[in-house]
């Protein structure tokens, strides 16, 4: 049986491309950027260029880019270096309900650390209100911290003007963009952003890579002490291959950023359609607000979503909930739910990411799996008539 891969947003397969670059980088450059040899020198040089294609990207400057090990890291680095860089008896923080665990968890340990944390709520269709951002700011806010596109929905923030809220108040603006790089125009050149994590492996490059974007003249208390990599903001050698492997998805991406966006936003509205037209009583989370091209949240009535995941699975075809497994329970999505969703709604939902692989064929043998999948399930709930 044939595997149809729709969970992009979790991670995806490291491309072929990305491949050639990889291969080389793991059995030629060797050496560690840091040693003063050709060996060292070598690897300095191939790191140092993959880091100008990240930037090409990002449209910024190459001495403004740190190499991190993902988007948690780069993360807890922007929020733990910014906020500890400020030693004031009362320091806070905005963000909001429906961030990543990434910077959910990084705040509540922040408040721990006595930094009071203000969760801005989203709008039904999942967006903050750069309003709600300028009525939460306090004399002592530190930082704002605002996902560029959501994991689970999609749906993107209005960094423009949430960005300039913050600059306006002189208060540094952090913006996780994991889902965001590679899949819409990022240009961190005219955002009013400080702060912007990225991760390879969210686009075709491997595991264990990512950037944090720290623009010129904000200064980050390291979170990790040892040698003086990265200007002294991130210590620990690099992760050479996974860079230089980061650096030719960036290249990929932005060769193909226009193409594929028109590509996969034509295969999600494929899906989307196929989806409501066959089958009753469904709902499209968050699809009245700006969206990624490559994903969808759909909320199926009385079923539930990890029952659906599973009969999926069996069919062949991967995707998500979107929520959290804490401690073998399934929790629903903190996203939907802080989006005005009932917990049985939240639990009924999936999250179809598409990517690179996905074919129109591929969508419609989906869309035929999921009414199949979700008839049967209906026919089983006691709640479902
Ligand atoms: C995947 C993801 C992260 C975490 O990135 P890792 O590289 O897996 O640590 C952070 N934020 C968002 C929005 C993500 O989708």
């Amino acid at each position: 049986m044939s595997r149809y891969y729709f969970d992009h947003n979790a991670t995806t397969p490291v491309s072929p491309e990305v491949m050639q670059a990889l291969l080389p980088a793991l059995t030629e450059v060797y050496g560690n950027p840091s040693s003063v040899h050709q060996d060292g020198q070598t690897a300095r040089q191939r790191l140092e260029s993959a880091r100008v294609d990240i930037c090409a990207l990002l449209h910024c400057s190459p001495k403004d880019l740190v190499l991190v090990s993902g988007g948690t890291e780069g993360d807890n680095l922007a929020l733990f270096g910014a906020v500890r860089a400020k030693t004031s008896e009362r320091r806070h923080l905005i963000t909001t309900a429906i961030e990543h665990p990434a910077v959910l968890n990084a705040c509540a340990q922040l408040e721990q650390e006595s930094v009071e944390v203000t969760y801005l709520q989203p709008s039904p269709q999942g967006l903050i209100e750069p309003d709600a951002v300028s009525r939460a700011l306090r004399p002592e806010t530190v930082l704002v911290s605002v996902m560029h596109a959501n994991n689970e929905t999609g749906v993107i923030q209005p960094l423009e003007e949430i960005g300039t809220v913050a600059r306006d108040a002189g208060v540094l603006f952090h913006s996780d963009g994991v889902q965001a790089a590679a899949k819409i125009p990022v240009d961190l050149s005219s955002l009013p952003v400080d702060l912007y994590t990225i991760s390879g492996h969210k686009f075709y490059a491997p595991k264990g890579a990512g950037a944090l974007y720290v623009r010129q003249g904000v200064t980050l208390k390291p979170v990790q002490y040892g040698g003086r990599h990265e200007r002294s903001r991130r210590a620990g050698t690099e992760n050479v291959p996974g860079i230089i492997a980061m650096g030719a998805a960036a290249r990929l991406a932005a060769q193909s950023l226009g193409s594929e966006q028109v590509r996969l936003a034509g295969l999600r509205d494929r899906l989307e359609r196929g989806i409501v037209s066959r089958i009753p009583d469904v709902r499209l989370n968050g699809a009245f607000a700006p969206r990624v091209p490559n994903t969808t949240n759909i909320a199926f009535d009385g079923v539930d979503g990890e029952a659906m995941v599973i009969a999926l699975d069996l069919r062949g075809f991967a995707l998500s909930t979107g929520s959290a497994c804490s401690s073998g329970a399934v929790e629903p999505s903190h996203v939907l739910t802080a989006m005005g969703l009932s917990r049985d709604q939240a639990r009924s939902s999936l999250r179809f990411s598409l990517g690179r692989i996905n074919t129109e064929e591929q969508v419609d043998e989906l869309i035929e799996a999921v009414a199949a999948a979700a008839a049967h399930l209906r026919r089983l709930s006691p709640t479902y008539v």
